[in-house]
């Protein structure tokens, strides 16, 4: 795959010449690839905004060049570079950067007056990301109304809302308590990988590298070095299954129907039925055993990918690559978000704990139902996620209330929907307490 960003030997000078010169960045070679959620890190002062807006093509390079699809910077028109940023970025900053003197949706919709979309698609897409982030209500209020973590998700929507490849955020939680933070942060990852948009963001804390696919570390003016993340290695399979309130109950249900299964062979079996849906009973098994082997830390994404792809023929699961890439990323994913969710608990009280978790789902329901939950239902969702995670219901009795009518006293969700949902906190809670 070719790289969708690349820096080869960039160096960034400002001031060049004068007495107060200053190398700000010197020798930067990157690649970063289609969908890569990459972060830079790094103390403050190593270059992580310079080589942001290097690659933004803000800056002039001293030295060096930037590229995007393979096309360097410098062969760009002035108004070609004026659709490159409007079409291919989207930027998230630190302050948020909203007009106070706009209103919420028309600070979501402003980019893309430049690129002369008609004013009705404008507005329902606009409306559209804030139903998704859950703040569509604030959509006619001016920025100055909301909270710190509403306006940052105002202003993801904003880099939205042109559609870009790639979505570019600076600091973006550096402001945020780290309640509103992890929300946000929730939001960038749940671009990358439902929305399949590369991500750079920049930090200097090193609690939100786990969402990384990729860290650049960053020390003076440059690049110290890069670490692949690799979630799904850290999944302690050894951690204590047995907790109270019941909740393995996914897992005990599965341990039921299949008496015989070791318990990472549960957890695979539990991942990919919730994944996977068109294969055979003989595929599945295959797929399963390779879960087996990636969640132990046993063969690596790469060669989970083979083998999901291997022909059945030679023994492989025979799954086109596209699905196989796309299952490689989401147990990936759903790995790391457990991983996530365990290490925000490890010094939690039952009481934030709760919280936390409601706060996940929450979010998931936002996005999965584009936010069209009235706040009523909302609060019913969350009693009857704290009674699950308190053990005071089953699963079964979960989806009961999650599936009964919103008149009858339950959530009013859809038996499908109840179900995913159901079945996504089994998964999240199971997977590593
Ligand atoms: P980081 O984002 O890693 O904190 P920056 O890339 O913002 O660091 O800055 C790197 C260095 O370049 C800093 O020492 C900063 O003071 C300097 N710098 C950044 N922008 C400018 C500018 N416009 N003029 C002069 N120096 C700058
Ligand atoms: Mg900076």
């Amino acid at each position: 795959m070719d790289p969708i960003l690349k820096t080869e030997n960039l160096s960034v000078i400002f001031n060049e010449g004068k007495s107060n010169e200053y190398v700000a960045l010197k020798d930067v070679s990157i690649e970063i690839f289609p969908k890569e959620y990459i972060i830079f890190f790094g103390p403050s002062g190593t270059g992580k905004s310079t080589l942001l807006y290097s690659l933004l093509g803000l800056l002039q390079p001293a030295a060096g060049k930037v590229m995007l699809k393979g096309r360097d910077y410098k062969s760009f028109s002035e108004k070609e570079i004026n659709l490159r940023t409007a079409k291919s970025f989207g930027i998230v900053f630190q302050q948020y950067n909203l007009l106070f003197s706009l209103n919420v949706l028309d600070n979501v919709i402003l980019p893309q007056i430049f690129i002369g979309q008609n004013q009705r698609e404008r507005k329902e897409k606009a409306m559209g990301l804030l139903r998704r982030f859950g703040i569509e209500a604030r959509a006619k209020q001016p920025p100055a109304m909301l909270s710190g973590g509403q306006q940052q998700r105002v202003a993801v929507c904003r880099a939205l809302i042109n559609d870009p490849d790639i979505i570019l955020a600076d600091e973006p939680v550096g402001n945020l308590d780290s309640e509103s933070a992890r929300i946000v942060m929730e939001t960038l990852k749940s671009i990358n990988v439902k929305d399949a948009k590369t991500v750079i963001l920049v930090t200097h804390d090193a609690r939100y590298l786990p969402y990384a696919d990729r860290v650049y570390f960053f020390k003076d003016a440059g690049i110290d070095h890069e670490e692949k993340m690799k979630p799904s290695t850290n999944l302690d399979l050894a951690a204590n299954e047995n907790g109270p309130e019941g909740k393995n109950a996914g897992l005990e249900r599965l341990a039921r129907v299949h008496p015989s299964l070791s318990l990472p062979e549960l957890k695979a079996c539990a991942l990919s039925n919730w994944l996977v849906e068109e294969v055979t009973p003989e595929q599945r098994k295959r797929i399963e055993a390779s879960m087996v082997k990636l969640l132990a830390g046993k063969i690596s994404e790469h060669q989970f990918f083979e083998e999901l792809n291997l022909s059945y023929a030679k023994g492989g699961a025979g799954l086109y690559s596209s699905t196989a890439a796309t299952l490689v990323r989401r147990v990936v994913h759903i790995s790391r978000e457990a991983r996530i969710y365990a290490e925000n608990l490890k010094n939690a009280t039952d009481e934030s704990r709760k919280h936390r978790l409601a706060k996940l789902l929450r979010l998931y329901v936002l996005e999965d139902h584009k936010g069209n939950l009235i706040e009523e239902k909302m609060q019913r969702l969350e009693t009857v996620i704290d009674e699950r995670i308190e053990g005071a219901v089953r699963h079964e009795g979960f989806i009961k209330q999650l599936s009964t009518k919103f008149s009858a006293g339950g959530v009013g969700f859809t038996p499908v929907v109840a179900q995913r949902l159901a079945e996504r906190m089994e998964i999240i809670m199971s997977l590593k307490n």
